[in-house]
C-alpha cells in the first residue's frame, strides 16, 4: 500500500487524481488532503477516501469542516493555515505527495514534501519556477523522487533514457558543465515542448482587447482549474513550463523548444542526437500523467479510454507567433536572465491573472503588466528561500501597483 497525501484535493488535478486513485483501493491509501475554502467538496472527499488529516486554508473553513465530519461520524483529525499545510506534507504515513495547489501558495508545503524525502508528484509547477535550484536541492539532499505531472513534462520524462546517465566524476563540478555533461551523455539534442495554443490561437488580434475571464478559461481541449487556463490563453502558462523544464531535466534553455500542437495528442518530444524524435500521445486527460506518476516505474489503469488515431486523423504543428502570444516571450527571457527573473514573473504573472479574472484588467494587459514588472524590479540572483520570498513579494508589490495605475487611466 502506498501512503499518499494530497495537496489541493478540491482541484481540477485533486480530483483527478482521486479518480485514479479510487481505481486501485488495493494499492493506495490517502493519508490526507488539503483545500482551500472548498468545505462541501472536502467533506465528500474525507467521507469517502477517510484521511488521517484534511487541512483548510482558513480558522473559520477549518470549523466547518470539523463540524461536519463530526455529524458524519467521520474521524478526520482538521488542521489550518500554512503550517497546516506543511504539516500534512510531511506526515511519515505518506510515502508519496501529490502537489497540486495552484500558485506560490503551493510552494512551501511543495518544498516540505521534497525535504522529507518523499516520491514528490509536481503539478505546482510555480513552485519550481519560483525556487529552482532550491528546490532541486531539497530533492537530491533528501533523497526525494520527483516526478512530473505536467503533461508535457511528464511526456518527456517518459522519453528519456530509462536511467539518468551519472555525471563523469572527472569533470570540474561546475554546474554549467555538469548540465550540458548530462544532457549530452544521454545523447539528447533538444527538447520539444508542445502547445495547443489555447482558445485563442485563431482569433483575430484586435478582438483579444474584449475577452472575457470565462472565454479565456473555455480551453479547447483540457479541463483546468482557472489560473491555469488563463496562462494557456496567453501562452504564459509555456513560459513556465519552459523554465520548468530546465530545472526539472537540467537542461539549458536553448535546448528546449515550443511547437504549437492544436490537438493536444502529442504531449511533448525529445529529440536524440542521432536524429530520433521520441514522443509521448496520449488523450488530453490528466488522468495520464497522473496514474503514470503514480504508480511509476509500473503501469496502471487510468480510466483515460485509448486514443483513436483514426479518429484523430491529423497531427499538426506551427511555429508559435511570438506577436500573439508575448507572455511566451517574457518566459523565455526569463528563462535566460536566471532565477530572479523567474520568480519576478511567477509573482507578477499571479497578480496579474487574477485581476483579468476579476475583471480589473483586460486580457490583453497581462504581458504588458509582466514585461514592466520585470523591467522595474531589483533581479538579485536569489541564494535562500527567504530571498525567494522577497522576489516573490517584490514583483507582487509593482504588479499591484501597475494595475492600480492602469485601472485609474481607465485601461
Ligand atoms: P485548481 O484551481 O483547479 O485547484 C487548485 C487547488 O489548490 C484547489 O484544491 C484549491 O483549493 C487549492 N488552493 C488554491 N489556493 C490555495 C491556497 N491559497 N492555499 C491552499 N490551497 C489552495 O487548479 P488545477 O488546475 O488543479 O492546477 C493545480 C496546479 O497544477 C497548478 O499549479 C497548475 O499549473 C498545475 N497543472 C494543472 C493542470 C490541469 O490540467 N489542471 C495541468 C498541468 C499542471
Ligand atoms: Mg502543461
Amino acid at each position: 500500500m502506498i501512503g499518499l497525501t494530497i495537496l489541493g484535493a478540491t482541484g481540477s488535478i485533486g480530483v483527478s487524481t482521486l479518480d485514479v486513485v479510487s481505481r486501485h483501493p488495493d494499492r493506495f491509501k490517502v493519508i490526507a488532503l488539503t483545500a482551500n475554502r472548498n468545505v462541501e467538496l472536502l467533506v465528500r472527499q474525507c467521507v469517502r477516501f477517510e484521511p488521517q488529516v484534511a487541512v483548510m486554508a482558513d480558522e473559520a473553513s477549518a470549523a466547518r469542516l470539523r463540524v461536519c465530519l463530526s455529524d458524519l461520524s467521520c474521524a478526520t483529525e482538521v488542521l489550518h493555515g500554512p503550517q497546516g499545510l506543511v504539516d500534512a506534507a510531511q506526515l511519515s504515513e505518506a510515502d508519496a505527495v501529490m502537489a497540486a495547489i495552484v500558485g506560490a501558495a503551493g510552494l512551501m508545503p511543495s518544498l516540505a514534501a521534497a525535504r522529507a524525502g518523499k516520491r514528490v508528484l509536481l503539478a505546482n509547477k510555480e513552485a519550481l519556477v519560483m525556487s529552482g535550484r532550491l528546490f532541486m536541492n531539497a530533492v537530491h539532499e533528501a533523497g526525494a523522487v520527483l516526478l512530473p505531472i505536467d503533461s508535457e513534462h511528464n511526456a518527456v520524462f517518459q522519453c528519456m533514457p530509462a536511467a539518468p546517465p551519472d555525471i563523469d566524476p572527472s569533470v570540474p563540478n561546475r554546474v554549467e558543465r555538469a548540465v550540458e555533461q548530462t544532457l549530452t551523455r544521454a545523447g539528447v539534442r533538444r527538447i520539444v515542448l508542445t502547445g495547443s495554443g489555447g482558445p485563442f490561437r485563431d482569433t483575430p488580434l484586435s478582438e483579444l482587447l474584449e475577452v472575457t475571464p470565462d472565454q479565456a478559461c473555455a480551453h479547447p481541449n483540457w479541463s483546468m482549474g482557472r489560473k491555469i487556463s488563463v496562462d494557456s490563453a496567453t501562452m504564459m502558462n509555456k513560459g513556465l513550463e519552459v523554465i520548468e523544464a530546465c530545472w526539472l531535466f537540467d537542461a539549458p534553455v536553448d535546448k528546449v523548444e515550443v511547437v504549437v500542437h492544436r490537438q493536444s495528442v502529442v504531449h511533448s518530444m525529445v529529440e536524440y542526437e542521432d536524429g530520433s524524435v521520441l514522443a509521448q500521445l496520449g488523450n488530453p486527460d490528466m488522468r495520464t500523467p497522473i496514474a503514470h506518476a503514480l504508480a511509476w516505474p509500473n503501469r496502471i489503469e487510468s480510466g483515460v479510454p485509448g486514443l483513436d488515431l483514426v479518429k484523430v486523423g491529423r497531427l499538426d504543428f506551427e511555429p508559435v507567433d511570438l506577436q500573439r502570444f508575448p507572455c511566451l516571450r517574457l518566459g523565455f527571457a526569463a528563462a535566460r536572465s536566471g532565477s530572479a527573473a523567474s520568480a519576478v514573473l511567477n509573482a507578477a504573472n499571479e497578480v496579474a491573472v487574477q485581476s483579468f479574472l476579476d475583471g480589473r484588467i483586460r486580457f490583453t494587459a497581462i504581458a504588458g503588466l509582466v514585461e514592466e514588472v520585470l523591467g522595474h524590479a531589483e533581479l538579485n540572483e536569489p541564494t535562500t528561500l527567504d530571498d525567494v520570498l522577497v522576489l516573490d513579494a517584490e514583483g507582487r508589490r509593482l504588479a499591484q501597483a501597475s494595475i492600480e495605475r492602469l485601472v485609474a487611466s481607465g485601461f
